[in-house]
């Protein structure tokens, strides 16, 4: 049994497709997926999927790159998706230094504001962060600060929460990072780049963290594992995220797949 613990089902790469995908999971054994949201129009669309799916759960929230559509209402109407039922999560939220489309001000203004309504409910967070290159640590670096803030204040307001906080999806920073957004109680989400030869510091890092920190997810329709490397990513490729950390870890599959079954059942609560 396996989740994927982060997937784009809403976006129109999957349309006409996606009772056949999600059946296609199924198959292959997985029993959870967590859809978030990146604005206000896919978080709803993403509530509806879980309403339509018993597989698929939502997080809902405000990405950097979508900053911009953030107004005086946003907050509200992210507070009232989130108390929907399985809506298990605050995101994705986070920095993005990638992609200019927003300034870091703007950006670092609406993840901190989601946070602190992420504390107010109870809820864990999902976050994203994208260096502006490999060589450069800031995004990662000054989300982990910010993060490192935040639960400090949850220690005093809700010490179960500041024990699972959320996860780092589709971690891409270095090892001292790494061992930060552990340190914090963050679970690393790893996704299909693991298998690709070149991730050299993606391997360091899984290779030195505990089983105990990360999460699997397929961040699809993106970032394709191999064997389908350059093909739409979807749910049931998860499994070849999970080989690969068995093989990385030394570990047989079945205790990867358990293991990081239980690290999302903690967080998400699902
Ligand atoms: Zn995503």
């Amino acid at each position: 049994m396996l989740s994927d613990t982060h997937c784009h089902l809403d976006f129109d790469n999957f349309d006409n497709e996606r009772t056949e995908i999600i059946d296609r999971a199924r198959r292959a054994g997985v029993i959870r997926i967590l859809n978030p949201g990146i604005n206000i129009l896919t978080s709803e669309n993403a509530l509806k999927l879980a309403q339509q799916y018993p597989e698929v759960y939502a997080a809902v929230g405000v990405h950097p790159n979508e900053a911009d559509s953030w107004d005086e209402e946003t907050v509200n109407r992210l507070q009232i998706l989130a108390a929907k039922p399985k809506v298990v999560a605050i995101g994705e939220i986070g920095l993005d230094y990638y992609r200019d489309r927003t300034p870091p001000e703007k950006q670092l203004k609406i993840f901190k504001l989601q946070l602190s309504m992420a504390a107010k409910l109870g809820l864990p967070v999902v976050i994203h962060t994208r260096n502006s290159s490999s060589d450069d640590q800031k995004a990662t670096s000054d989300a982990i600060k910010i993060l490192a803030i935040w639960i400090e204040k949850l220690i005093v307001t809700n010490s179960e929460l500041a024990a699972c906080p959320g996860v780092l999806h589709s971690f891409s920073g270095d090892l001292i990072s790494a061992q930060k957004a552990i340190t914090l109680n963050f679970c690393l989400g790893i996704t299909g780049p693991v298998t690709y030869k070149k991730s050299n510091e993606l391997h360091r890092v899984v290779g030195s963290v505990p089983l105990e920190s990360l999460l699997i997810e397929t961040d699809a329709p993106f970032l394709t594992p191999n064997p389908f490397r350059g093909k739409r990513n979807e749910p049931a490729y998860v499994k070849y995220v999970a080989e690969k950390i068995a093989e990385i870890q030394e570990l047989s599959y079945d205790v990867v797949v358990e293991t990081s079954q239980t690290n999302s059942e903690r967080i998400f609560l699902w």
